[in-house]
């Protein structure tokens, strides 16, 4: 069993309580994992450890290609790990190996794309009035706390690290207390590459006793969460203390919106994959399913046909496309809305159970679960469940379909299924959402802005707007007139 401490200051340190937690796979119960489990004393400790990283300067006066060339060598150190990080991720999460090796190949490309734009980040210049210059530079904005959920932990860490530290900042990162241990690897890789003490400070634990610290603190500059709304609101409150600058990655209910029009086989795969991918446990999971009436007996036929090709299993096992869920505790949540949506009169088409069988055994298994006629009023469609659970809700024209889509405090993503061109852009023109797919569901890019709408975050991760949002904006004012002003002669 491997054993994992805490990064401060450049150095492995234990709990100042000395308390450790258990890591398992969720797949068998086996315990893969020692962690420290910090606490406010540890959490205290990481950010001194980084606001005298960020106030002595090292890393923001470090020459922005020299940061770039730091960040590519992080990239190159995931891909070398990439068998180990990938398996790692497999165990301690449950998704199959295949995503997770997506995944990994992911993360590295995330450092390669903001190593590239650390040496991109330009200011500007005017000269207003006469006789002056003025110009804009930017600058990091200081000591940023990053923390992040269970679903995709050492990709939510490149998302994280990589914006922020090719600005110039300095870091907390505080994985989920469920899966830490991809981003304590990562945390390995910092330091063989010789990063300066207390730039990246990675702390394990929960939520109320080191999370809640970190978004307090005066010492921070700012929080960049993602996880659950209901703890972004949390979050965003213990942030107002010193006006910490926000963002928030927060939950989504998704809708799927598939047109009569659609290529038919295409939209089936992808309305599976957006649903069942990760397990669902997937910000993004298309989880509400909107299929126009005169297609909607075909096209679920063809759905449930589909649905014994998702074969369960450890992730590790070759051919597996759905692994456990996180937790027993998650497990637990998920069945839950199984109930709810029988209860609600939605029809079960499938799944709602624990498979059977010695090798489900140990772990925290559902079957892929399929609800139809499920009505926009009712909780299994309105709320986050966050598992394997997919809502079917017929819709007659493209005018319901919309206001169907529209119809949840959350605005994070949406697909749209039509070979009428016009159509799927005049649709997508009013998802009021920050994420949209036309004719595909999932692909997620570098390159572009990550994000929601309402009550699914503030603010936005990748692309240029990622690195913005670790940056502060100064303006310099240069009088070129020699003269005194003489305003009071
Ligand atoms: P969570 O909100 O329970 O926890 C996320 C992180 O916050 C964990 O590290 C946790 O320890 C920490 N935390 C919990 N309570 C806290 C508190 N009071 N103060 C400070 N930190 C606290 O979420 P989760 O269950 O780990 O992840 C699932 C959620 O994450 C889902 O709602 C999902 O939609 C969301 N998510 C969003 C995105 C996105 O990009 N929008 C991506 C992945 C996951």
């Amino acid at each position: 069993m491997k054993s994992y401490e805490m990064l401060v200051n450049g150095e492995w340190v234990p709990s100042r309580s000395q308390e450790r937690r258990e890591i398992r796979d969720p797949g068998n119960g086996e315990i893969l994992a020692s962690v420290a489990e910090g606490n406010s004393e540890d959490a205290e400790r990481a950010i001194q450890a980084a606001r005298s990283a960020f106030d002595q300067g090292t890393w923001r006066k470090t020459p922005a290609q020299e940061r770039a060339r730091f960040l590519f060598k992080i990239a190159q150190g995931i891909r070398l790990s990439a068998r180990e990080l990938a398996t790692l991720e497999v165990k301690n999460c449950g998704k199959p190996l295949a995503e997770a090796e997506f995944d990994v190949a992911d993360a590295a490309a995330c450092f390669e794309f903001y190593a590239g734009l650390a040496t991109k980040i330009h200011g500007e210049t005017m000269s207003v009035p006469a006789n002056s210059l003025s110009f804009v530079v930017r600058e990091p904005i200081g000591v940023c706390a990053q923390i992040i959920p269970w679903n995709f932990p050492l990709l939510m860490a490149a998302w994280k690290l990589a914006p922020a530290l090719a600005a110039g900042n300095t870091c907390i990162l505080k994985p989920s207390e469920l899966t830490p241990l991809t981003a304590l690897e990562l945390g390995k890789i910092f330091i063989e590459s010789e990063l300066p003490k207390g730039v990246l400070n990675i702390i394990t634990g929960t939520g109320p006793k080191v999370g809640e610290i970190l978004a307090s603190s005066s010492q921070v500059d700012k929080v960049a969460f993602t996880g659950g709304t209901v703890t972004g609101r949390r979050i965003m409150s213990l942030a107002t203390g010193n006006l910490k600058k926000i963002t928030l990655e927060l939950g989504g209910k998704n809708p799927n919106l598939v047109f009569a029009d659609a290529d038919f086989e295409a939209a089936v795969d992808g309305a599976l994959f957006a649903a069942f991918a990760n397990q669902g446990e997937v910000c993004s999971a298309g989880s509400r399913l909107l299929i126009e009436k005169s297609i909607h007996e075909s096209f679920t036929e063809a759905l449930l046909k589909k649905i014994p090709l998702i074969r369960l299993g450890h992730g590790l096992t070759p051919g597996v496309k759905m692994g456990p869920l996180v937790s027993k505790a998650h497990l637990e949540k998920v069945e839950s809305y199984v109930k709810l949506g029988v209860s609600e009169g939605a029809e079960l088409l499938c799944g709602g159970k624990r498979p059977e069988g010695k090798a489900f055994e140990h772990g925290f298994f559902l079957e892929p679960t399929v609800f139809d006629h499920v009505k926009p009023q009712m909780r299994i469609a309105k709320e986050e469940i966050f598992g394997p659970v997919l809502s079917i809700i017929p819709f007659e024209s493209e005018e319901e379909a919309i206001q169907i889509a529209n119809d949840t405090e959350y605005g994070l993503a949406a697909g749209v299924w039509s070979k009428n061109i016009a159509r799927a852009h005049r649709v997508v023109q009013q998802i009021r959402a920050g994420i949209t797919w036309i004719n595909t569901y999932h692909p997620t890019y570098n390159e572009l802005p990550w994000g929601g709408y309402k009550q699914s975050g503030m603010g936005r991760e990748l692309g240029l707007y990622g690195i913005e949002s670790y940056l502060e904006t100064k303006q310099v004012n240069v009088n070129l007139d020699e003269a005194p002003l003489g305003w009071y002669s």
